[in-house]
């Protein structure tokens, strides 16, 4: 969209109100209802939320969903320059649906210590400005483990970001210290934690979470723990894992939660939607997700979660077709680099690992959309050009007429 600031439109509602609306959507109550109440100045609840998840009509949710994405942001998608690094795979843990974790002494149990971390980051250090790391709850590390690491990496790449630890993970280095989470956060922001990347989130319901997560921070627990980081100034993302036993009610209820936590404490950049993938773990019930319920996914996230500004088509986890599909159902935002990724890969997922910024950005042109390179907090922004096409064989894109 032609006058789109790189960083989008704060008065969105009023651009999505100017929209002319597409038959899928013209035609829909539901959907007519939803947009309404956007446009308004009002959101989408979890009566409307589980009545969008249950309407069969999903090309309407994703061409609503894209209006909202394009009044926001115009034809732009974000992308950046990041490395995952895990800490460690040892956890005290033994989620149902993780595939990543192990006991101490399996044979590919591993703990990094500060050298090995650096060592990770150094191939990469001069052409990314985020690193990103997880890891399990390793039963010996306190926080000194974690502001060691953390000052050695700033002193060493004081360029990069630091964007790491999962919510349970600082419920688990608190406890480790005998330190309150505030105290805990505090100290790690002061040793160079910049922020947290939201993984852990679940289904922020605690009957889903006692049968996929058992003895993981509650519901109410995951959400204080980023109200708090929220307080220090510190910002944070959220996710949701969908396809294990959760209802579609009790996926609405998930996105509510989170849309009312970011109306009381307003720290979270973007919200980060992945569907469970089964290898290698222990839920055999699971009901699994269709491409098309992790379209709808996208799509609704974007309708109920007004006051968050950036929707993430996860492609560590759903791949680029999946991604660049959900361009065009309400993501903005196609996370980065990434260039190593174990906890979804050992679960099953075949992404690439290898994409450089010019494959990430072509993703994002064959979907007729702008690719631009932003920062971790988005507040640094670059339209990205693409070196020319040698053989300019890329195909016509076909454009939407309404
Ligand atoms: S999801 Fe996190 S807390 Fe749960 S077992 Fe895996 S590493 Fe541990």
């Amino acid at each position: 969209m032609i006058g789109t600031p790189l960083a989008g439109n704060n008065d969105w509602r009023k651009v999505l109100e100017n929209f002319s609306l597409p038959l899928s959507v013209k035609n829909d109550s539901l959907l007519v209802e939803c947009y309404n109440i956007l446009v308004k100045g009002g959101n989408v609840d979890v009566e409307l939320g589980t009545k969008l998840f249950e309407s069969p009509n999903l090309s309407g949710i994703s061409a609503l969903a894209d209006l909202i994405k394009k009044s926001r942001f115009g034809d732009y998608v974000y992308f950046n320059d990041n490395l995952h690094v895990n800490t460690t795979n040892i956890c005290v843990l033994a989620c149902r649906f993780c595939a990543f974790r192990k006991g101490p002494r399996h044979n590919d149990a591993y703990a990094l210590s500060v050298e090995e971390y650096l060592h990770r980051i150094e191939p990469f250090s001069e052409i990314i400005d985020e690193v990103h790391s997880v890891g399990g709850l390793h039963p010996d590390w306190d926080i000194e483990y974690y502001e060691n690491l953390y000052r050695s990496a700033k002193k060493s790449y004081p360029h990069i970001h630091i964007k790491s630890l999962t919510a349970v993970e600082v419920k688990h280095i608190a406890s480790r210290s005998g330190l309150s989470v505030e105290e805990t956060l505090f100290r790690l922001k002061s040793a160079g934690l910049d922020s947290l990347p939201g993984g852990g989130a679940e289904i922020l319901v605690d009957t889903v979470r006692n049968r996929i997560c058992r003895g993981k921070e509650s519901s109410a627990e995951y959400l204080t723990i980023h109200e708090i980081a929220h307080s220090l100034g510190i910002k944070t993302n959220c996710t949701m894992l969908f396809g294990t036993v959760e209802t579609v009610r009790e996926r609405a209820i998930h996105l509510h939660k989170l849309r009312s936590q970011q109306n009381a404490s307003g720290g979270f950049q973007c919200f980060v939607p992945y569907p469970f993938l089964p290898d290698k773990t222990r839920l055999p019930e699971a009901q699994l997700a269709s491409l098309n319920e992790i379209i709808r996914v996208i799509a609704i996230s974007r309708i109920m979660l007004d006051n968050i500004p950036h929707i993430k088509a996860y492609r560590m986890n759903i791949g680029s077709n999946v991604a660049s599909i959900a361009i065009n159902s309400g993501a903005d935002d196609i996370d980065g680099t990434v260039n190593h990724e174990e906890i979804m890969h050992e679960a099953g997922s075949s992404a690439r690992l290898d994409s450089d910024s010019e494959e990430l950005a072509k993703i994002i042109e064959n979907v007729n959309s702008t690719p631009v390179k932003r920062n971790t907090t988005y507040s640094n922004f670059t339209r990205y050009r693409r070196k020319p096409d040698d053989d300019n064989r890329r195909l016509p894109v076909a454009q939407s007429t309404s």
